[in-house]
């Protein structure tokens, strides 16, 4: 560590992903909310269900496979939590770290032509002066040696997602989203924070097939693998 970075963590030292107490300068979160960050077990590449609630029978979305590290609970939310609404941008350094070897192990045999990231609106953006999705893009697309397309845009704003039922959430984005033109790239990695219903993946995947690529996988930091999500699902 340069004396530069020694005297900035000093200054402003490294806060737990999770809790936001301080931590070591090597660590991401703290030893307690690392026991308590669930990850995701068995999961449906296809759907990125758990396997016990996969819903491949009962629905086909447009991309290829949907995969993620950490399944939803308190500590994995209060993680997105501190990533989007406290702009605490290291975050996407932990986030994008868990990322990597889930990514690798389930699509180990798919070769990448490039990453995309689900957009935001462009006020948001302006506003917020990043999107978060795009910070996690960027830097996975960075240590897989593959490009960022910033090809994706979102074309009107949208409800949040999150306080709709599900048939409403495929509603909210249908035609939501664009991309221009992917010369030459057959396979996308889609990068987002977090899946539920899958329904912004599968509509920005539609997009990005429209534009050129054959296939989409995603790749999300967080899988809402609960029961009930799943099986509210069923009924789409
Ligand atoms: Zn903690
Ligand atoms: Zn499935």
């Amino acid at each position: 560590m340069s004396l530069i970075k020694y005297f900035l963590w000093l200054i402003f030292p490294k806060r737990c992903a999770c809790c936001n107490r301080v931590i070591e300068r090597y660590q991401n979160v703290c030893e307690e909310c690392s026991t308590k960050l669930e990850k995701n077990k068995k999961i449906c590449v296809k759907c990125g269900s758990d396997k016990r609630y996969c819903i491949c029978k009962f629905r086909t979305y447009h991309f290829k496979g949907c995969v993620g590290p950490f399944d939803k609970n308190d500590e994995t939310m209060q993680v997105i939590h501190h990533f989007k609404d406290d702009d605490n941008c290291d975050v996407a350094e932990f986030l994008a770290e868990e990322m990597m070897p889930t990514i690798n192990e389930y699509y180990s045999d798919v070769k990448f032509d490039g990453v995309c990231a689900v957009p935001s609106h462009w006020t948001k953006k302006f506003y917020k002066g990043y999107n978060h999705s795009e910070l996690l893009a960027n830097k996975i697309a960075y240590s897989m040696n593959l490009n960022y397309y910033n090809n994706l845009y979102k074309k009107r704003k949208t409800q949040i997602q999150h306080k709709l039922k599900p048939q409403e959430r495929y509603e909210n984005v249908k035609d939501a989203y664009g991309c221009k033109p992917l010369y030459g790239c057959k396979n996308i990695l889609l990068i987002d924070d977090i899946k539920t219903t899958g329904a912004t993946l599968d509509e920005c995947s539609r997009q990005i097939m429209f534009a050129g690529a054959e296939n989409v996988y995603c790749a999300t930091s967080i899988l809402n693998n609960s029961k009930s999500c799943n099986v509210q699902r069923k009924h789409i």
